[in-house]
């Protein structure tokens, strides 16, 4: 028999291949998924065995053994998972010690860190049921101790109350033979039925069903309110019911407590909770548990995925849309696309549900790849908000607020109701603008709008590479009305409290949430109903309902008209529609106000007449001629350095030694957000319309930049799929 003793262990080096190690002397074999201590250069490190070989590149005599094998040599990790995290490292090409790291809690990466055993019950012997008999004696604490535990088995925690050294006390009954403890039996769910669904949910939960048990991915596209959760929920009761295990993936910003509150009154189980915001305690116990099959639910982030779940049933992933679920450094993966896969590997279901679906998973719903349900109706009957696009080269101006907004926002407020003013800050492009006559500039040579970079004083074409000087005044109308789009959040609270003193205004952006329940605070402040302001950014696009809100204000939206991210209007058609989706949810309707110097521009008139399924339609069809992705492929080859020259040789270089085939490079080109922290970001593009030619290109091509003398000055990653540019 040819034993396979050599053990393939991924290890936290930021190097692209595993490390053999001899399995120690004394101890028969390691299971995958198992975890190490190994002796690496003069350190010590922890690993996870994820393969195991007969041959190593390692000459015989210079293989080192494991140190120790952890946690007993009971595998932390399944061989699905592993599998699934092997997949990840070929397809992102990312280090596998990142990559496996990220399916353990923080504290798991650490040698002395321990996984916690299953919470433990106590119950009365027949022995301690006698000594109840008895008179309680001087002994009064035992005996009320004993007295608690003759209703039933008590956890630790309802102990806890008794006396205040009730741990020695606990101790001396089990001394004593009078308690005994076993690990606590998992609790049962306990549906609690909810609303009568209406016709379309009803339809897509008995499509649902009907294939139940098998791994489809479902695109639930449901408008804001029309109840999508109402949908997961009866599909993870029927998971829960079998015994099986669910997982509930939101967004960073969705993860609220009415969320949690609702699965818990539903379903009657606590759930099992990650979230980056966790001690490290919290998060090891939750994903205890989730391992452990004791959490029937596990609700999470992005981080979440990777949980080992051993009866994993079904996985939900909600506002799938979302541009949290993408890592936008290190291990750069798509929890989205990752979720999918995970589904499909354990055969069963995956839901991916949003009001405004992202363009890829739309093209998977209309190939047929994905089981495409629409829900179109509130399940409320709330009506939807009614729009009203504002010309903002006839209005004066305060802040950025129009004169016709301010008035409206003035009614509300006397109206006694809610409004919201809504700053798209994030993500876009800065342009250069006039005021006046809506100019902006346009690459000579591309269909694409020229991106202000202020540092440098010019305007750049992202798609091209061509630069020309920044202009004083307009060149269209020669006026001194140059402005760069986008304004701040803080200068509109200012100029909104000046304006209507008496109503409060609260702010929610990433500044004024920082402190501690602050965001909870504001947030029950605009639960009470009283006439307020609420001002801030993409915070207040997700998750909460406001259903106080009439008005909402959206003050620019024209950075996204113009931005180089060929995303950009995707992402301002989602944020328009889920902003709308948060206002007048109840008997109110609500009222859009969207500011702009180009009401006339083409997609706004088709997002707004028509609805975000043709507009993504006509998005699909732009990304087609383009080849863009959803209808191509990309990776980014990202670069930064202190000086931006090196970034810049460094990507020319690689661009050089590209590997010939069906897929190209395209730049060196600056990010768009191009300084950061005083580093240059540049990237070149790789772009082509097979993505497994991508791949094997770019799998060509990377050991050979490691190797480029120009690597040396920069610090650089690939990111498969990107996000942002
Ligand atoms: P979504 O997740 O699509 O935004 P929710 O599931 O949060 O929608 O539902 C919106 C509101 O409608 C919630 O208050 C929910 O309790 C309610 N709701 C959902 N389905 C129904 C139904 N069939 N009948 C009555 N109310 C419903
Ligand atoms: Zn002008
Ligand atoms: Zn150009």
């Amino acid at each position: 028999m040819v034993s396979t003793h050599i053990l393939q262990v991924a290890l936290p080096v930021p190097l692209p291949n595993f490390f053999d190690y001899l399995v120690p002397s004394g101890i028969p074999d390691v299971a995958e998924g198992t975890r190490v201590l190994v002796p690496f250069g003069n350190k010590k490190l922890v690993g996870v065995v994820v393969g195991k070989t007969s041959q190593s590149e390692v000459p015989a005599g210079r293989l080192l053994a494991v140190s120790e094998v952890l946690d007993g040599g009971e595998p932390l990790l399944d061989e699905k998972l592993i599998e699934l995290l092997r997949w990840c490292w070929m397809y992102y090409k990312h280090a596998p010690g990142d990559v496996i790291a990220s399916a353990l809690p923080p504290v798991l990466r650490k040698a002395k860190g321990k996984l916690p055993g299953p919470p433990l019950h106590y119950y009365l012997t027949a022995a301690g049921r006698e000594r109840l008999e008895q008179p309680p004696g001087r002994a009064r604490v035992q005996f009320e101790m004993l007295s608690a535990l003759a209703a039933g088995p008590q956890s630790g925690a309802m102990l806890s109350g008794i006396g205040s050294q009730w741990r020695k006390t606990r101790s001396t009954l089990i001394d004593q033979g009078w308690v005994e403890s076993e690990p606590m039996p998992p609790a049962r769910p306990q549906i609690s039925p909810g609303p009568d669904l209406i016709p379309e949910q009803q339809a897509a939960v008995d499509s649902m069903l009907a294939r139940h048990g098998k791994f489809t991915c479902y695109l639930l596209d449901g408008v804001t309110g029309s109840g999508k959760t109402e949908v997961y929920m009866h599909l993870l009761e029927k998971v829960l019911a079998e015994g099986r295990q669910a997982l509930v993936l939101v967004p960073e910003i969705g993860l609220t407590p009415q969320l949690l509150r609702r699965f818990r009154n539903r379903l009657g189980l606590e759930p099992a909770v990650i979230h980056s915001g966790l001690s490290a305690g919290e998060r090891l116990e939750a994903w205890a548990a989730a391992r452990s099959g004791r959490a029937a639910l596990l609700v999470g982030t992005r981080s979440a995925l990777f949980t080992p779940m051993p009866r994993l049933g079904i996985i939900v992933l909600d506002e799938e849309h979302d541009a949290s679920f993408k890592q936008q450094d290190g291990f750069r993966y798509s929890a989205r696309d990752i979720a999918v896969k995970r589904a499909a590997e354990l055969n069963i279901p995956v839901v991916l549900g949003s009001a405004t679906p992202s363009l890829e998973s739309l093209s998977n719903a209309a190939s047929g790849r994905y089981s495409w349900h629409r829900l179109r109706e509130r399940a409320t009957n709330a009506p939807l908000p009614a729009w009203r696009v504002l010309d903002m080269r006839q209005q004066a101006t305060v802040n950025g607020l129009s004169a016709t907004a301010l008035e409206a926002i003035g009614k509300t407020l006397d109206r006694g109701e809610q409004a919201m003013v809504f700053l798209n800050r994030r993500g876009y492009a800065p342009v250069l603008m006039c005021q006046q006559c809506g100019w902006n500039g346009s690459c000579e040579r591309c269909d694409a709008h020229l991106t202000w970079h202020r540092s440098m004083g010019r305007l750049c074409c992202h798609h091209c590479g061509a630069r020309r000087r920044a202009p004083e005044l307009c060149p269209e109308c020669r006026a001194d009305a140059l402005m760069g789009a986008g304004e701040g959040t803080q200068q509109l609270e200012e100029s909104l409290e000046k304006r209507f003193p008496g109503f409060q205004v609260l702010r929610f952006d990433r500044d004024r949430t920082r402190g501690k329940g602050v965001m909870g605070q504001q947030l029950e402040q605009v639960r009470k109903g009283e006439p307020c302001l609420l001002v801030g950014t993409q915070m207040l696009a997700k998750g909460h309902h406001f259903p106080g809100v009439t008005l909402v204000v959206i003050v620019n939206i024209d950075q996204a008209l113009y931005s180089a991210d060929y995303r950009a209007l995707e992402r301002m058609g989602q944020m328009i529609q889920q902003v709308a989706g948060r206002a007048g949810r109840m008997e109110k309707a609500g009222t859009v106000i969207l500011q702009t110097l180009h009401p006339e521009h083409p997609a706004l008139e088709l997002l707004l007449s028509q609805g975000y399924e043709a507009y993504a339609r006509w998005l699909l069809e732009e990304r087609q001629l383009a080849g863009l992705p959803p209808a191509g492929y990309q990776a980014l080859l990202r670069a930064e350095a202190h000086d931006r020259s090196q970034a810049e040789y460094f990507l020319n270089d690689a661009a050089r030694v590209f590997p010939p085939g069906e897929t190209r490079v395209y730049g060196p080109m600056p990010a768009i957000m191009e300084r950061i922290g005083g580093r240059s970001r540049m990237y070149l593009v790789v772009q082509g319309a097979n993505r497994s030619a991508l791949h094997r290109q770019v799998d060509i091509w990377l050991p050979g930049l490691r190797k480029l003398p120009s690597a040396r000055k920069v610090r650089w990653a690939i990111d498969i799929d990107p996000q942002e540019l």
